[in-house]
């Protein structure tokens, strides 16, 4: 059986970008829902596997099978969102990670651009990614559950573009809350962290056993 993964911080912790609010319901109600409905459906199936197993297991099934893919997605999304923030976020990113940004974007400022741009363009429910693709870091999104687990390249960083992210906070307007979130919350010692197993050929961050 899966476990909900505490957050790994207070729910008040990301004030005021993102409400303890939010936070209580986004992780106590959805991302507990969406897994015990993983663990409800897979049920027999999980014995001995990881959740990345299962995620990627079932996005090959999808078509027949939706429902398995769509909530053990989202857990796994959801698991990756809350390490993608830290209350101490806000300070540009050093080291290799910088020099990545730089060499696919330019610098900070065009990622942030590249980054929001996708984010509120990016039509109804998904994810905005960050992603170590073809030996560049990337900018992409995914459609409600979709992953980045289940595509080319890793995943470096996620932020949540459902409406039950930022609704409570700021209601339909998207953009600012992608521009708070990328200026206060968004982890880069994380996406780092990320980056060097990505560089490494190894996948990172993994859904807590
Ligand atoms: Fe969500």
């Amino acid at each position: 059986m899966f476990r909900l993964p505490d957050l790994p911080y207070p729910a008040d912790a990301l004030e005021p970008t993102v409400s303890r609010a939010t936070m209580e319901t986004h992780w106590g109600r959805h991302h507990k829902a969406y897994v015990d409905k993983t663990n409800e459906l897979a049920a027999a199936g999980l014995q001995g596997r990881s959740l990345e197993e299962v995620v990627i297991a079932a996005a090959e099934s999808r078509a027949e099978n939706p429902k398995l893919f769509n909530n053990a997605g989202q857990a796994w999304n959801h698991g990756f969102f809350w390490n993608s923030m830290t209350p101490t976020g806000g300070a540009a990113p050093s080291g290799e990670f910088a020099l990545a940004v730089e060499q696919a974007f330019g610098d900070q400022q065009a990622l942030r651009n590249r980054f929001v741009e996708e984010g509120v363009s990016h039509f109804a429910s998904g994810w905005a990614w960050i992603v170590w693709r073809e030996g560049r870091l990337q900018v992409t999104s995914t459609h409600d559950a979709d992953t980045a687990l289940v595509h080319e390249g890793t995943p470096i960083l996620v932020c949540d573009l459902w409406e039950h992210a930022y609704y409570l906070d700021y209601k339909q307007d998207r953009k600012s809350f992608l521009e708070r979130w990328f200026d206060t919350v968004a982890n880069w010692s994380f996406a780092s962290s990320q980056l060097q197993a990505a560089q490494a050929g190894q996948q990172g961050w993994r859904w807590p056993e």
